[in-house]
């Protein structure tokens, strides 16, 4: 049963619900979902829905009929992000962990370590405890091998999973680790399911050899009756008839996951095929089909592992995964982020801790919230504003942190705005990201195809759907600033006649309904966003740099420039020209270059650019 308690619930009433629910004999949790306070029963209540709808600050009373409460969507409709440390699981950014079967030695494990951290990994796996079929296989290096991980953690800053295989191993697994796996083996040892609901840690829990999804369900709503939610759940291929693989990897299992619970989905295709050229394909497969993380087994000499070396993956073959990983992730709405736990780091050094903020345009629900999200994770709140301007003056004020504005789309070109805004503004580009531009048309609930005579959104999401619109002459387009904005102008007219383009996530934000998805032209619509801040405090590796300059207005001045470029064999990735404000036909050049201009190699080259530029001023290097 869920309680929908009233907003305005005294904290006496409250108090009042959960010792009356106490005194019936149930757990009462509470929680905030969508932005409403329930409370959740768990256990045998006696009382109808009617019953407790009578009591004081309860504003409505649901029963869950699925068998697994906690865990299920129902209870909880908003996705569960588990985090460890500076990684979270669960939201935009693709979690990978990676590491060796089990730990051998210090060497093996440090050296593995850092091989996966600079492919991608941000987590790092070794069994301590290994479960193995044979009782004269290596059994792992137990205690020492926890110790092992303890001391990558430290060296790498990589959080250390690692399984365990009772309960008396929960105060070792306290003391060294940051993530305990549950292996297939353990699904339904329903009393090491109760020892790490006790537990402070995270939990991977694998799914059993030959268990159904309601069964591994019933094992994470164990580990959550216990009161540990971080969750985590591990689809490592089930036992079928079918024996070219090691096991079938049920894929599948994702979408249906996704519907039935809230809870974060890991995929292991490492055990799942056992055989090394089969898991990276799977991989791809699964970040496409929406899982969160990846654990993949890695080894430096998979040939002498002491465990799995036939499905274990060598470094580089690895490496070669996450760019995979890196290219597809987008497509779904997801992100690899290469730079994950060294812009955490720098994020909270800076901020000591305090609330940091990205300024975005528009309502929640905007492409740029999702680019903030997707760009700083948790780490940083994204803050709506009402134009660009606002953000450049925001960030340069210092009333937020970073600002996160587009500045190209694959389809409908640069938003020039941006262009002039960094020119005005003594800012620094701190990093970029690009995500997929995926739009919907939405409406009121009640509002149908045939009533819409107004479409709204900003021109560059006008334009995307041009061919779309133009099979409705009757749908008149309408500008405004964001998308987001024209979901809630659309919500706020209560006009049944008029419809938004934007993201499905802002029509979810809104309680709006979608009429018709993936509207753009194209569907390659992908928008590259800036992240602006006031100063560069080393978020990223660097790879890139934003310069603008000036020439002189003479044959061959913009020539000279690009022989510089081209003898030092830095490669241009843009190059757009700007009027400059108050002196008409003269015109500024903003240049990307895949380099770091300030490298000590390239420090001729930037004596001669600023010697044959009439101004240059670098903007950023990320
Ligand atoms: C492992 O992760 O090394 C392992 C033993 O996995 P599973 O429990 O899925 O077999
Ligand atoms: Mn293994």
């Amino acid at each position: 049963m869920l309680l929908v308690l009233e907003d305005q619930i005294t904290p006496g009433q409250r108090d009042e619900i959960k010792s009356r629910l106490h005194g019936e004999g149930c757990i009462a949790r509470e929680i905030t979902d969508k932005g409403r306070n329930l409370i959740g029963i768990i256990g045998k209540t006696l009382k109808t829905p009617e019953e407790y709808k009578k009591l004081e600050g309860v504003l409505d009373a649901l029963s869950i009929q699925t068998s697994h409460k906690l865990v299920s969507r129902e209870f909880k409709s908003e996705d569960t992000r588990v985090k460890i440390g500076n990684v979270v699981v669960g939201g935009d950014r693709i979690v990978i962990i990676a590491g060796p079967c089990a730990v051998e030695s210090r060497e093996q494990a440090l050296a593995i370590a850092r091989e996966v951290k600079k492919y991608g990994a941000v987590l790092f796996r070794g069994g301590a405890y290994k479960p193995r079929s044979s009782p004269y296989s290596f059994q792992g290096l137990e205690e020492e091998g926890l110790k092992i991980l303890a001391e990558v953690r430290e060296t790498t800053g990589l959080g250390v999973v690692t399984e365990m295989t009772s309960p008396t191993q929960a105060e070792l697994m306290e003391k060294y680790v940051d993530v305990v796996q549950i292996g297939a083996r353990n699904m339904q040892n329903f009393e090491l399911l109760k020892c790490v609901g006790k537990m402070s840690k995270p939990v991977v829990l694998k799914r059993g050899l030959a268990s159904t999804i309601q069964e591994w369900l019933m094992s994470a709503e164990y580990i959550a009756a216990g009161g540990n939610e971080n969750v985590i759940l591990c689809e490592r291929g089930i036992r079928t008839f079918e024996p070219y693989t090691r096991n079938t990897l049920d894929l599948s299992a994702i979408p249906v996951l996704k519907k039935l619970t809230h809870l974060p989905i890991v995929i292991d295709p490492s055990h799942a095929t056992g055989i090394r050229e089969k898991v990276a394909p799977m991989a791809r497969a699964a970040v496409a089909a929406g899982a969160d993380a990846l654990m993949i087994e890695v080894h430096n000499n998979p040939d002498k592992a002491l465990s799995d070396g036939p499905q274990s993956l060598y470094p580089e073959q690895f490496g070669e995964l996450t760019r995979d990983i890196y290219v597809i992730a987008p497509v779904v709405g997801k992100q690899l982020d290469y730079d994950y736990l060294k812009k955490s780091e720098v994020i909270r050094k800076i901020h000591n801790g305090g609330t940091k903020t990205a300024a975005f345009i528009g309502e929640k629900g905007a492409y740029s919230h999702k680019a903030s999200l997707s760009y700083f994770g948790e780490d940083v709140k994204p803050l709506p504003m009402k134009s660009f301007s606002d953000i450049f003056d925001a960030v340069e004020g210092g009333e937020v942190d970073y600002g996160v504005v587009p500045v190209e789309n694959s389809l409908s070109g640069s938003i020039h705005e941006n262009f002039d805004l960094l020119q005005e503004h003594d800012l620094k580009i701190i990093g970029e990201i690009t995500i997929r531009i995926k739009h919907a048309l939405i409406v009121h609930k009640e509002a149908s195809k045939e009533s819409i005579k107004k479409v709204m959104g900003p021109p560059p999401a006008l334009s995307q759907c041009k061919n779309y619109l133009a099979q409705y002459p009757e749908m008149e387009p309408v500008p405004v600033v964001a998308t987001s904005s024209a979901v809630k102008m659309v919500k706020d007219s209560g006009d049944l006649s008029c419809a938004a383009i934007a993201s499905t996530m802002a029509a979810g934000i809104f309680d709006m309904k979608i009429l018709e998805e993936s509207i753009e032209d194209n569907p390659r619509n992908f928008t590259r966003f800036v992240i602006i801040a006031r100063e560069d405090k080393g978020h990223k590796k660097v790879g890139k740099s934003s310069i603008i300059f000036t020439t002189g207005n003479k044959p061959g001045s913009l020539f000279e420039i690009m022989k510089i470029f081209s003898e030092y064999g830095v490669n241009l990735v843009k190059l757009e020209s700007r009027p400059i404000h108050g002196k008409p036909w003269e015109y500024m050049f903003y240049t990307d270059l895949e380099a770091d201009i300030e490298s000590r190699e390239l420090s001729p080259m930037l004596e001669e650019l600023k010697d044959k530029s009439e101004t240059f001023r670098i903007l950023g290097r990320y």
